[in-house]
């Protein structure tokens, strides 16, 4: 598996680097945000730095989330204000806070990339009345019409249309969706069926069980 590492700090790049190969990872080092945005998606795994001295790694990380689906971890000092939120808005897939353990990073490694094989695996299109979800060409349709989601905003939909009728809870869908080691972000989940919601054009398809979480009726 392949790894970009996008870190300035040659300190932490090298013994990053050290690990991660020694743990059977092919790395490619760069502490430049703007080569890590045109070199990104031929790679398995990029782990950003968010401090970084060209770019700030936020706006990286939505570049690349903007041309290619590879999955992110986002790397950040201690102390710097992180807002998980808007990281995840930006698309990243998970975050550790510096100086962190390296069984802890490869755990993570693992559980982000099994996540997306999994994805990867499932070649199927998912037919729930008017709406239509190629899970391999990762487009929506509503009758004629294709809908542009996020990926996240993809993943969720995805995840609802797995099961259409059942109720799925709100933990769940974080588990799945976003990572079990988010912690608190609610408020990220709502924000995106909102979104969910508005670009499908029928509010009513993406029902609220209070307290519980959420489920997609027969979109009719
Ligand atoms: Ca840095």
């Amino acid at each position: 598996m392949r790894i970009l590492l996008v870190e300035d700090d040659v300190g932490i790049a090298s013994s990053l680097r050290e690990g991660l190969e020694r743990h059977g990872f092919e790395v490619t080092h760069t502490a430049s945000g703007r080569a890590a945005i045109g070199e990104a998606a031929a790679f398995d795994l990029v782990l950003l730095d968010l401090g970084l001295p060209d770019i700030d790694g936020k706006e990286v990380c939505r570049e690349i989330r903007g041309s290619s689906e590879v999955p992110i971890i986002v790397t950040t000092a201690r102390g710097d204000e992180i807002d998980r939120v808007v990281l995840l808005e930006l698309g990243a897939d998970d975050y550790m806070v510096k100086p962190f353990g390296f069984r802890e990073l490869v755990a993570r490694i693992g559980a982000v990339t099994r996540r997306y094989s999994r994805k990867a695996s499932d070649r199927a299109v998912l037919r729930i009345g008017r709406l239509h979800i190629d899970l391999d060409a990762r487009r929506v349709h509503v009758g004629d019409d294709e809908v542009e989601l996020t990926p996240k905003e993809f993943d969720l939909l995805a995840m609802l249309a797995e099961r259409p009728g059942a109720v799925r809870t709100r933990e769940d869908i974080i588990d799945e969706v976003w990572d079990v080691n988010w912690f608190g972000p609610t408020k990220t989940l709502d924000v995106h069926v909102s979104s969910l919601r508005r670009k499908l054009g029928h509010a009513e398809w993406i029902s609220t069980v209070r307290g519980v979480g959420y489920r997609l009726e027969s979109c009719e």
